[in-house]
C-alpha cells in the first residue's frame, strides 16, 4: 500500500501552469526580452491600494508593489499595472518585497473613460479574450444598450458573446424573438440562451471558457450576473488562491474550476452604468450644439427670449418629447447617480456578508483539514 496522503487540500496545490493562466508565445517573447536573471513571470489577480498580488507558474502566489521607474515612467493611470497583467516579477534577496519591473504587452485592455470631466483612462482589466454581455428577453432587453456594449468591447480587442438569461420565464417563441433581434444586430457574435438560476445552457456556456481564456461578464444590474458567477464557482474554494469564494477584494481574476478565468469587479461589472450617463449626454449632442445659437449664454430653453432650441420645437424641426427630455438631462443624470451610489452601497454590504462567509469558510477547512491529518488525534 503506497502511503496515504491527506486528500482534503490536494485542490489547494493543485498544479497550476502559466498557460492555465493564459500564457502564450507572445508574452514568453515580450518577457525574454526584458526578463533579467531572478525575474519570473506572473499575471496580477488582485489589486489593493498597497500592492498587487500575482499568481506564478505551479499557482503560487505573491505580493508584489510597482517599482519605483514603472511608476515614475508611467505617463497616465493607464500604463500603469492592472489586474489582468502579464508582468515581470522581481523576487529580490530572501525577505525583500517582491517588485513588478514590467507590464508585458497587452493584448486586449477593457477600459472606459473614467467618470466626469477628465478624459483619463480607467482600466478594468486587461488580456480579457471575451466580454460576455448578460440580458434577457424582458424588461432590460435594448438593442441599442447592445450597440454601445459592442462597441466598447470592439474597442477592448476582446471578443463579445451575449448570454440570453432567465429563458425560464419566456416562452420558447418570446426567446427565439430576441435571439433573432441579436443575431441581426451582431452576425459573428455567439448568442447562448441560458438560465443561470435553473443551470440550463450553462454547459454551453463554459465550453467558450477554455483553459487560458480570460472572461468577464457585464450587463445592467439585475440581469443576474451574480447568480452566473455563483454557478460558474461550483467549488466553494479558488484552487489557486485557497481563498473562499467571492473574495471581496475590489478587483479580482480567479481561475475557474472547470477552466477558463474570470475577472470579476464592481467597475467591471456596472460598466454600463456609466456608458449610460456618456450615451444620455451624447444622444442630446445636437440640441447642445443648436443651443449655442440662443441668444443669452445662459438660457435655460424655458421662456427666454431668442431660444433657438425653442424656436425648433415651435418650427416642428424639434421632437417636443425630445425636447422636454432634453431639459431633463441634469436630472435624469443626477438620478443615475444616485442609483450607482445606492448599488455601490449595496456592493460593499454584500462585501462585509462575504468577508463573513470567507471567514467561516475558512474555519470549515481548517477542521476538514484537522480531521484528516493522517494519525491525528482529534482534541475533543
Ligand atoms: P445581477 O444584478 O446582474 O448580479 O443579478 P442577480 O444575479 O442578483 O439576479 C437578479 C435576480 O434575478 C435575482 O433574484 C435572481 O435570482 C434572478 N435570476 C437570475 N438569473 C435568473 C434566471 O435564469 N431565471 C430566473 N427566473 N431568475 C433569475
Ligand atoms: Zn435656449
Amino acid at each position: 500500500m503506497p502511503a496515504t496522503f491527506p486528500r482534503t487540500t490536494f485542490s489547494l496545490f493543485m498544479p497550476v501552469t502559466l498557460q492555465d493562466l493564459g500564457w502564450n508565445d507572445h508574452f514568453q517573447r515580450a518577457f525574454d526580452a526584458v526578463a533579467k536573471p531572478g525575474w519570473m513571470p506572473g499575471r496580477l489577480i488582485r489589486e489593493t491600494k498597497i500592492n498587487f498580488t500575482a499568481l506564478l507558474d505551479g499557482g503560487e502566489d505573491v505580493d508584489a508593489v510597482v517599482s519605483g521607474k514603472l511608476w515614475h515612467d508611467a505617463a497616465t493611470d493607464a500604463e500603469l499595472p492592472a489586474v489582468g497583467d502579464w508582468v515581470a516579477i522581481d523576487p529580490g534577496e530572501a525577505g525583500d518585497e517582491a517588485v513588478i519591473r514590467t507590464i508585458l504587452p497587452r493584448q486586449t485592455c477593457f477600459s472606459r473613460k473614467a467618470p466626469g470631466k477628465s478624459s483619463a483612462e480607467q482600466v478594468l482589466g486587461t488580456n480579457v479574450d471575451i466580454v460576455a454581455v448578460v440580458t434577457e428577453p424582458g424588461t432590460d432587453f435594448n438593442p441599442r444598450r447592445m450597440e454601445r456594449y459592442f462597441t466598447l468591447i470592439r474597442r477592448s480587442g476582446a471578443s463579445p458573446l451575449i448570454l440570453l438569461n432567465k429563458t425560464d420565464l419566456f416562452s420558447r417563441e418570446e426567446v427565439e424573438n430576441a435571439m433573432q433581434i441579436l443575431r441581426e444586430l451582431s452576425p459573428e457574435c455567439a448568442i447562448i440562451s441560458i438560465s443561470a438560476l435553473h443551470n440550463r445552457g450553462i454547459t454551453e456556456f463554459r465550453k467558450c471558457l477554455s483553459k487560458g481564456k480570460t472572461i468577464c461578464i457585464v450587463g445592467s444590474s439585475g440581469v443576474g450576473k451574480s447568480t452566473l458567477v455563483n454557478t460558474l464557482w461550483t467549488g466553494e474554494v479558488n484552487e489557486v488562491t485557497g481563498k473562499g469564494r467571492h473574495t471581496t477584494v475590489a478587483r479580482e481574476l480567479v481561475l475557474l474550476k472547470h477552466g477558463g478565468l474570470l475577472i470579476d469587479n464592481p467597475g467591471i461589472r456596472e460598466i454600463q452604468m456609466w456608458t449610460d450617463e456618456h450615451t444620455l449626454r451624447e444622444s442630446f449632442a445636437d440640441l447642445t450644439e443648436l443651443a449655442h445659437e440662443c441668444k443669452f449664454a445662459d438660457c435655460s430653453h424655458g421662456k427666454d427670449s431668442g431660444c433657438a432650441i425653442r424656436k425648433a420645437v415651435d418650427e416642428g424641426k424639434l421632437d417636443k418629447e425630445r425636447y422636454l427630455n432634453f431639459l431633463n438631462l441634469e436630472n435624469e443624470i443626477a438620478r443615475l447617480a444616485k442609483r450607482q451610489r445606492k448599488r455601490q452601497m449595496n456592493v460593499e454590504r454584500a462585501g462585509k456578508r462575504d468577508r463573513k462567509v470567507q471567514a467561516r469558510n475558512y474555519e470549515d477547512r481548517v477542521e476538514l483539514e484537522r480531521r484528516h491529518k493522517p494519525n491525528h488525534r482529534s482534541h475533543d
